[in-house]
């Protein structure tokens, strides 16, 4: 027995996904069950069934966040992929705004809740996961009010010339939860925290408090009262986690530091 942390009741626990496995899921069917991990520093490339679970909520719960949030943004990312991959960057998909922000935060508060090393970048204040919880358990409405939320959908502008990832790669791209600091405002004055997580090609940003409008208006961010959500391309370059990333995953793919078979 031990607490769960979203009832906070006293319980067996379940080993709970914080990305939901729902995304892992898309990705290894398409690789025939294979995850393919590319690890911070030496060591070598290699394939992984970590999905990054740990002891968080009792069954109860996470049926609670099985329902409420990873089935629906998962089938939306689903879609949502598809349609891009068919038709392009223009598409608006028809989904609740609020229910968006509300799952993502759903899972940047597992993420920094776990222990798993696969969210090692995951960590903010306890003050901070408070906020956090707070919009998850608050009426899906009132989502905007505290929080601010960009999507951007990764592309690759050389794939046309058969050297980059084309869009049906990217989707299968997942970074976990990054957390940062913030500051806005004269002088800076505004403090806030934020993450950034690539899901399946989708690279959201969740910011805390919420921006002033002037700052939100820009591409990509949702807005709570249009339902139809537009990912405008983002170059994977000008990202630089990801960009690290894929030139790490070169350099150990190239230089023969890999454990997947060639
Ligand atoms: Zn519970």
């Amino acid at each position: 027995m031990a607490i769960c942390l979203y009832c906070t009741e006293d319980k067996d626990l379940c080993q709970s996904h914080a990305v939901p496995d729902g995304f892992f899921k898309l990705i290894s069917r398409k690789n025939n069950g294979k995850l393919i991990t590319i690890p911070e520093g030496p060591n070598a490339l290699h394939l992984t069934q970590n999905t990054g679970k740990s002891s968080l909520l009792c069954e109860q719960c996470e049926a609670i966040f099985n329902t409420r949030f990873d089935a629906p943004i998962v089938n939306a990312f689903k879609d949502w992929d598809k349609q891009i991959i068919h038709d392009g960057f223009s598409v608006r998909y028809e989904f609740s705004p609020n229910q968006m922000a509300q799952a993502l935060v759903s899972i940047i508060w597992r993420a920094c809740e776990t222990h798993n090393v696969m969210y090692n970048n995951s960590k903010i204040r306890k003050s901070e996961k408070t906020q956090l919880l707070s919009i998850i358990k608050s009426n899906q409405d009132s989502v905007f009010e505290k929080c601010s939320c960009s999507i951007r959908r990764i592309y690759d502008y050389t794939e046309n010339n058969n050297s980059g990832f084309s869009q049906k790669e990217v989707s299968q791209i997942i970074l976990p939860p990054f957390a940062y600091q913030t500051k806005w405002g004269k002088s800076k004055k505004v403090k806030g925290f934020a993450f950034d997580i690539l899901l399946v090609g989708f690279l959201c940003h969740l910011f805390f408090p919420k921006l002033p409008s002037i700052k939100s208006n820009g591409a990509g961010f949702l807005n709570p009262k249009n339902h139809k959500l537009h990912a405008p391309p983002y170059h994977f370059m000008q990202y630089e986690p990801l960009r690290k990333i894929a030139i790490a995953g070169y350099s150990k793919h190239a230089s023969g530091n890999s454990k997947l078979k060639k």
